[in-house]
């Protein structure tokens, strides 16, 4: 079991540690090597991906992330920011399919914003595809065109999708949807755009080999609107890169906070990339207060989907939420009553827990 641990900027090296701290527990025999990338790695070699992490990253079964970025990178050119070092390494390996699991735990149904009724058992997943859609589709770009007479500043990018590729995201989506509650709805905007009309077709088609899974179609207009109207209605969601971006992070509010939030991305042979859900929160990074349980939690999918190792993921999920139970509390999901500690304490509490 080769681990890539990659901290990353930010609150990352602080949310990482505590993961790192649960994954030494258990005692599984893993072999850790930690490499930069983000901005520190920009500041360290130039470079937000540079060659000796994406070596490492290559040989490695699982990378552990915590979160890249902050204001100090943004000025960089383009390729040098921190970002670029998250879409290369995605790229790379092709890590083609994001996983992310939006649960609400029953001690945090106050933390939404949402009313407690509308959310409480609330158990969603979100599968995005990763490495394609206008993220990556060229020509990009930003040029002066003689546009009505005058020169002006053109901005532009490029969506598109090939079968192959919608039809491996949604085999993943199937067979995620046929593990827990068979139903599953593809997200598009095929009444306007081309690319996801091909989206729908394939999803139709590729239901025809899950005849055990309900497959529904939703607009992503409608489908931002339904998860907050109803998000119980949804068991597995699958779409595009850019839509799957939005929905996620708005799927993630309603379990409360996004520091709750793990998720993975896997290749064609489950070698998988762990990372909260969240950015590196500049705001609070060096202070301690950062809740490390997302990050927790992404070892916990790498156990499963890496390392098919069931029972060793349960029990970390099984622990994170008896902490929760013991009313332990960091500041984004601090309730009255509540034990209020910070990053290291919770990573204490749930050391203790397991
Ligand atoms: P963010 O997720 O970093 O922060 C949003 C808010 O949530 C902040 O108030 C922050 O304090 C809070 N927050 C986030 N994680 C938390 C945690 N674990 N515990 C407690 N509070 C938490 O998003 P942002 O502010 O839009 O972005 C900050 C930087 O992170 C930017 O440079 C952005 O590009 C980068 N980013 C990186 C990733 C990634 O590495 N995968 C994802 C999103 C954003």
């Amino acid at each position: 079991m080769n681990i890539c641990v990659l901290p990353g900027d930010g609150i990352g090296p602080e949310i990482v540690a505590e993961a790192v701290r649960v994954l030494q527990a258990l005692e599984l025999g893993c072999e850790l090597e930690t490499a930069l990338l983000g901005g520190c790695a920009v500041d360290a070699t130039g470079e937000p991906y540079p060659e000796a992490t994406r070596r490492l990253a290559e040989q490695a079964d699982a990378i552990l992330l915590g979160a890249v970025g902050g204001p100090q990178w943004d000025r960089l050119p383009r390729h040098q920011r921190p970002e670029r070092g998250l879409l290369a390494i995605r790229q790379q390996l092709g890590l083609f399919a994001n996983l992310r699991p939006a649960v609400l735990y029953p001690e945090l149904a106050d933390a939404s914003t949402l009313k407690p009724e509308v959310v409480a058992g609330l158990d969603i997943l979100i599968v995005r595809e990763l490495t394609g859609d206008i993220y990556f589709g060229q020509p990009r770009g930003i040029e002066s065109r003689e546009i009505n007479g005058r020169l002006q500043r053109y901005g532009f990018n490029t969506m598109h999708y090939d079968e192959s590729e919608i039809r491996r995201i949604l085999q993943v989506a199937f067979e995620a949807a046929r593990k827990r509650r068979r139903k599953l709805c593809s997200v598009d905007k095929m009444n306007v755009l081309e690319t996801t009309q091909l989206w729908r077709d394939v999803a139709n088609e590729t239901a025809a080999d899950y005849p055990d899974v309900e497959l529904s179609h939703q607009l992503v207009d409608n489908a931002a609107m339904q998860l907050v109207r109803n998000p119980k209605q949804f068991d597995v969601i699958v779409t595009g890169n850019l839509f799957g971006d939005i929905l996620s992070d708005e799927a993630a509010m309603l379990t409360g906070s996004i520091g709750m939030l793990p998720s993975a991305s896997l290749d064609e042979h489950n070698k998988g990339l762990y990372e909260p859900c969240h950015g590196s929160a500049p705001d609070i990074a060096g202070k301690g207060l950062a809740n490390p349980l997302a990050t927790i939690l992404s070892v916990a999918m790498m156990l499963r989907y890496t390392f098919a190792n069931e029972s060793a993921a349960s029990h970390i999920e099984s622990a994170v939420k008896k902490v929760l139970a013991q009313g332990y509390r960091t500041a984004d999901i601090d309730q009255p009553g509540a034990q209020r500690v910070g990053t290291r304490a919770m990573g204490d509490a749930v050391l203790a827990a397991l």
